[in-house]
């Protein structure tokens, strides 16, 4: 038997986790979550303290997975993924004050979060893709970090052709050259004539295209996948078990831009594991911060700020916590997003707000707050952390007071990555680790088109 997925607005196919995997997206628009949550009992966690990183992961997706996937298969493609860490731990713990730890999950191929569901990710596709012979074509445009780590997960991957559009000139040094070094057949990067968002409207017309897009049956990597939320819930259960789990329950602090990490440590919670509060960390771009507030779910403008990969006004994965609160009623979801399709907004009534307050906390943080706990941080423990981090560290400690019980922060990027903003903060830059400095020097590979549909049509066509 397998555990069986529904779409978030009740009226999609329910799939297993193998169709989950390669659907994304549900075709009723909504998002893929589990019918029932699995859950391990408080012996079962105990049972997995002192456990790698890799049989955590085995024993908290094992459930999620059913039989599409043999057991040594999975453990086979967990052990892979991981094995391209550098750190043995592969999301270690570093406390940086009293009761305080820092999460690192930035020791992956790319030094950003991401690696740790997209390296799982990239290999679950790849064999489901294998197994029924059928390739996928994945397009996808990034403004720096994502399209990376997918680079880097689908990377010779057999059953996998990947194109990634990148706003020619206006990504970063270190984040162009983690996509256009990387020599391999299947991976295609574009620099396109334009902004972020003409590279995000060119996929998306792509897209659009039914009879293009069955064709060359044409897939995403985009964080609504449900693969990528339970690869990532695996670090909270590793990290509360390391600070005393299940016996102790711990506070989590998230930086936040689509929703998608924190909502992972909400399926911890679900899964069984002891969450205290699980902290919403946004920068400037406070949707999240103000729907926790005032109910009212509303997108504002997007504001750039030293924390990029949040600057986001659309959290694509807060339609899965609605579902929640919602009692698993679709009919309800749908209408929510419908009022935000049309009036630019939707409500969250007292008694829902409520149950959010159980286990969540939010609070935004302006730049110059950020840039101030960057050097708080490096002061009282000698550790530099990126500007993303120090968003989380900022909400972490203005919600948690004095409250007891360990809190952690999620440590979502390395600060080599985000140079500018740490000269800003401290007057230097941070040592690049060897990950980025075997990036200079090294031969890139991209193609220019023009910001136009024809042109990316005709890429796709002729490179597949
Ligand atoms: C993507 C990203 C985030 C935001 O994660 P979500 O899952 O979208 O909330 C935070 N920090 C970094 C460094 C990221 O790349």
């Amino acid at each position: 038997m397998s555990l069986r997925y529904v779409s978030t607005r009740g009226t999609a196919p329910v799939l297993d986790f193998r169709g989950v995997v390669l659907a994304g997206l549900a075709a009723d628009g909504g998002l893929y979550v589990p019918e029932s949550w699995p859950a391990l009992t408080p012996a079962e966690f105990v049972a997995l303290r002192g456990a790698r990183y890799q049989e955590v992961a085995l024993r908290v997706l094992t459930p999620f997975v059913g039989d599409t996937l043999e057991r040594a298969t999975l453990a086979r493609l967990i052990e892979e993924a991981y094995s391209t860490f550098t750190h043995p731990a592969v999301a270690p713990l570093r406390q940086i004050a009293a009761d305080e730890w820092l999460l690192e999950l930035f020791h992956g191929p790319t030094l950003a979060f991401k690696d740790i569901a997209l390296q799982l990710l990239g290999r679950l596709m790849d064999h489901f893709l294998a197994q029924a012979r059928t390739r996928l074509v994945i397009v996808g445009a990034t403004s720096g970090d994502t399209g990376s780590a997918a680079i880097a997960a689908c990377r010779d991957r057999a059953a996998i052709e990947i194109f990634i559009l990148h706003p020619k000139g206006r990504v970063s040094d270190v984040q162009r050259r983690q996509m256009t070094t990387v020599a391999a057949a299947n991976v295609h990067n574009l620099a396109v004539d334009g902004t972020f968002d003409d590279c995000q409207a060119l996929v998306k017309r792509l897209f659009a295209d039914r009879a293009f897009a069955q064709r060359y049956n044409l897939g995403a990597v985009n964080s609504i996948n449900w693969a990528r939320i339970v690869a990532q819930a695996v670090y909270y259960v590793t990290a509360a078990l390391a600070l005393g789990a299940p016996e102790r329950s711990i506070t989590f602090a998230v930086p936040t831009g689509n929703f998608g990490n924190v909502y992972a440590g909400y399926c911890a919670h679900r899964i069984g594991l002891p969450i205290q509060r699980l902290v919403v960390a946004t920068n400037r771009n406070d949707i999240l911060a103000r729907v926790f507030a005032t109910g009212e779910y509303r997108p504002a403008g997007v504001v750039p700020t030293s924390s990029p990969s949040m600057d986001i006004q659309v959290a694509s994965n807060f339609e899965r916590l609605l579902f929640e609160f919602h009692d698993r009623d679709g009919a309800r979801v749908a209408a929510s997003m419908n009022s935000l399709a049309q009036s630019g907004s939707f409500v969250l009534d007292s008694a829902r707000r409520a149950r959010a307050e159980a286990i969540f906390a939010a609070a935004a943080t302006d730049e110059e707050a950020t840039l101030a706990t960057i050097r708080a941080v490096a002061d009282t423990a000698g550790i530099v952390v990126d500007p993303h981090t120090a968003v989380g560290i900022a909400a972490g400690r203005r919600v948690k007071g004095t409250g007891a019980g360990p809190l952690v922060h999620l440590a979502t990027a390395h600060p080599a990555k985000f140079p500018d903003a740490v000269r800003r903060a401290l007057g230097r830059v941070p040592e690049p680790p060897p990950a980025i400095a075997a990036l200079a020097g090294q031969p890139e590979r991209y193609d220019t088109i023009a910001n136009d549909i024809g042109a990316l049509t005709e890429y796709v066509r002729t490179h597949v």
